[in-house]
């Protein structure tokens, strides 16, 4: 994190270089030669480049010309940028404007605009500031001075960068550095500056690669210009990429040729911003006592120019130097001030990084309240800093914004966890409560354990429980036979598939249906008791379903009455069909305990379809009123028999009524073939 910070100061002192222009051409040979003496001087050392160009400005006579006073402005505005006299720069600024507005030159007055664009930036306005350069940009319009062009492109590729707009400045820093093969002047220089700018915003969009890629390109060039400003900054750019890549040992050569030439250069601010980037380094790496070194040294530096920002930098580097050492009271004495300063200036990205910092330094010390703390704090202040950057912060860096605040949350949980553990001061307590954990753990997975056995026989039963009650739903609990229920459904799914069955069947095998009702069952009950016509009714049960197929359906009707649903019986098999069950039933009594209970029954019977009459007209329901009633006259007839309709010898519109009216004069008038089937003569 300080290192982003230091960083940040890095690019602004870079946005200071650029600033710097070269001149356009000039006419008299030796005042351009002068001129450009002075602009490697500034390269070397702005105060002594400073000095020369006032002087050069105050020796030039009133009619001199004007490309000439341009240039000489020009460059003095920027050597008092650089030397951070900012006031007089805009004052000169305004000199160079009204001048060009006299020689009705657009162009100046167009490129003089950027700075309104640049004040527009500071003050945090994107849309404006690229508005602004928008305007410059139309008054360039068909424009062949390249130098006004670099300019511009520049001024988009700055403004952009500044707002995290990266692509948009990478493409415009390409332009830039393709417009500086068409200078005719101070090309070298120009290249330089380009490419130094492009490789630092290589190392803001993660790309260190290409950063060392063309911090080296300019390296190589910078070799043709005298110019220990440049090489320090190019120094720290690859100093910087190398880090990122986490080549510490080539990082800090890097450094130190930054520092050597920032020295050189006699640039002391810069000199402390490297000094700092060292320790920050060194932080890195986890080496507090060089780094506390380092950033001594940085804090010297930096006081002795009584450059603000550098001084709280130092001491923030000092402050966690000392922190990594375990000297927390110690690190808080530079801290403190650092985070006050932060605070009073309201520099909330700032205060973030420098809390977020001590928060981590705390969690190094073990410190884990403290470092909630702060961390929390951290939190708070990322948060309002959104918020407050929202309406300039890009959308891009939304989702990284939400993907870091994710993490921290992951973090502070993390955090607040060992903050827990941290609470368990005595180690001893520390054990028995590792040990009282395990246990519950394993106490746990007992319970858990047992609560799996619990809820799997749960259920087992509950399946077991279904099983029984799909059971009991289509069986009779006491015969264990089909009951009515599950025969209504058979028949459902028979109505349904009657169409389909009629085609497939030839009608040679119709359904039989055979209804039948034990003889004197009351007297059973009444004779032997109720549980011996229980146990008779069981008996019946297994007799009938022995007495048919696998495939036939016996179900208990209700009471003593039984059904046997027999599909596809040929009619030839029919009256063996039935007499078999007659027999079954009759041939042998039943015995109960002692008893030998003769057993008879009376049934009726049909096939359905009945007599080739469409299941339209004479349905299931119909066919068993009908057996019913032939069962009727089974009981009428004398009991154990069974009456089957055999075939209809009237239409059946013409029987029906008759049948359902009195059905045994219907089998007097003909309207019906009836077969009579005899059960078995019995002991009784
Ligand atoms: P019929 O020959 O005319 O059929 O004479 P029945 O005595 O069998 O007369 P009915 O069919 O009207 O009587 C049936 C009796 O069966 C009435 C009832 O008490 C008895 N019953 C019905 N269900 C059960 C049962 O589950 N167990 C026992 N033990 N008796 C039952
Ligand atoms: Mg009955
Ligand atoms: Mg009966």
């Amino acid at each position: 994190m300080a290192c982003q910070r230091t960083k940040n100061l890095h690019s602004l002192v870079f946005a200071f270089f650029l600033a710097v222009s070269p001149l356009s051409v000039a006419d008299l040979k030796s005042d351009q030669a002068r001129l450009e003496a002075i602009q490697l001087l500034s390269e070397k050392d702005n105060q002594a480049a400073l000095k020369q160009l006032k002087e050069f400005y105050s020796e030039l006579p009133p009619n001199s010309e004007y490309q000439l006073r341009l240039d000489v402005l020009r460059e003095l505005s920027a050597a008092y940028f650089d030397a951070g006299d900012i006031a007089e720069s805009d004052k000169i600024n305004l000199e160079i404007l009204n001048l060009a507005r006299a020689r009705q030159d657009k162009e100046t007055v167009a490129v003089m605009q950027i700075d309104d664009a640049f004040k527009l930036r500071d003050a945090g306005k994107y849309e404006p500031a690229i508005a602004k350069l928008n305007e410059v940009a139309a008054s360039l319009k068909g424009s062949t001075r390249a130098d006004n062009l670099l300019r511009l492109e520049s001024a988009y590729a700055m403004i952009y960068r500044a707002f995290s707009k990266f692509e948009q400045a990478l493409s415009h820093q390409l332009e830039a550095l393709r417009l500086t093969d068409q200078l005719t002047q101070r090309k070298t220089l120009a290249k330089i500056r380009r490419l130094d700018a492009l490789a630092s915003l290589y190392l803001l969009m993660q790309n260190p690669e290409q950063t060392l890629l063309v911090a080296n390109e300019a390296l190589v060039l910078a070799s043709q210009v005298d110019s220990p400003k440049i090489i320090a900054g190019l120094r720290m750019n690859q100093a910087m990429a190398l880090c990122d890549l986490k080549r510490y040992p080539e990082c800090l050569v890097a450094y130190e040729r930054s520092l050597n030439a920032a020295q050189e250069a006699n640039l002391p601010k810069l000199e402390a911003l490297i000094l700092s980037n060292i320790a920050d380094l060194h932080l890195r790496t986890l080496s507090f006592t060089r780094a506390e070194m380092v950033a001594r040294q940085a804090l010297k530096k930096a006081e002795l120019i009584q450059d603000l920002p550098s001084i709280y930098n130092a001491k923030a580097n000092v402050g966690f130097a000392l922190g990594g050492q375990g000297k927390i009271a110690q690190a808080m004495e530079f801290l403190n001030p650092v985070l006050d300063r932060a605070r009073d200036l309201g520099d909330k990205a700032d205060l973030e990084a420098v809390v977020g910092e001590i928060g981590r330094m705390y969690e190094h010390a073990k410190m884990y309240k403290e470092a909630l703390q702060y961390t929390r704090e951290q939190q708070k202040i990322a948060n309002e800093l959104f918020r407050a950057d929202r309406s300039k912060t890009v959308a891009a860096l939304q989702e990284q914004f939400d993907a870091d605040q994710r993490k921290k949350q992951i973090e502070l949980l993390a955090r607040e966890n060992q903050i827990k553990d941290a609470d368990i001061k005595n180690s001893r307590l520390q054990q028995i409560i590792t040990l009282l954990g395990a246990v519950l753990t394993i106490m746990g997975g007992i319970f858990i354990y047992m609560l799996y056995r619990k809820v799997k026989q749960t259920n087992e039963r509950l399946e077991e429980v279904n099983q029984q009650l799909e059971y009991h739903s289509v069986r009779d609990p006491l015969t264990g036979l089909h009951n009515r229920r599950s025969f209504l459904d058979l028949m459902k799914v028979r109505s349904e598939n009657v169409e389909h069955d009629r085609r497939e069947d030839d009608g040679e095998s119709p359904d039989c249906l055979m209804i039948m009702d034990i003889d004197h069952f009351k007297h059973i009950n009444d004779s032997w008791g109720h549980s011996a016509g229980d146990a008779v009714l069981v008996e019946v049960a297994k007799r009938l379903r022995s007495a048919v197929r696998d495939s036939d359906m016996t179900l208990r009707w209700g009471g003593e009455e039984f059904l046997i649903y027999a599909p596809k019986t040929k009619p030839e098999m029919l009256m063996p069909l039935v007499d078999r069950v007659m027999k079954s039933i009759g041939s042998t009594p039943v015995i109960v305990g002692n008893n030998a209970i003769p057993v008879t029954i009376s049934a009726g019977y049909i096939s359905l379809p009945f007599s080739g009459v469409p299941e339209e007209a004479c349905n299931w329901e119909k066919a068993m009123q009908l057996a019913d009633m032939a069962l009727y006259m089974g009981k009428v007839n004398g009991r154990n028999r069974a009456y089957g309709l055999l075939r209809l010898l009237a239409p059946y519109e013409q029987a029906l009524p008759e049948l359902e009216r009195d059905f045994s004069d219907a089998i007097r008038q003909g309207l019906v073939e009836v077969a009579i089937i005899q059960g078995p003569a019995t002991s009784q």
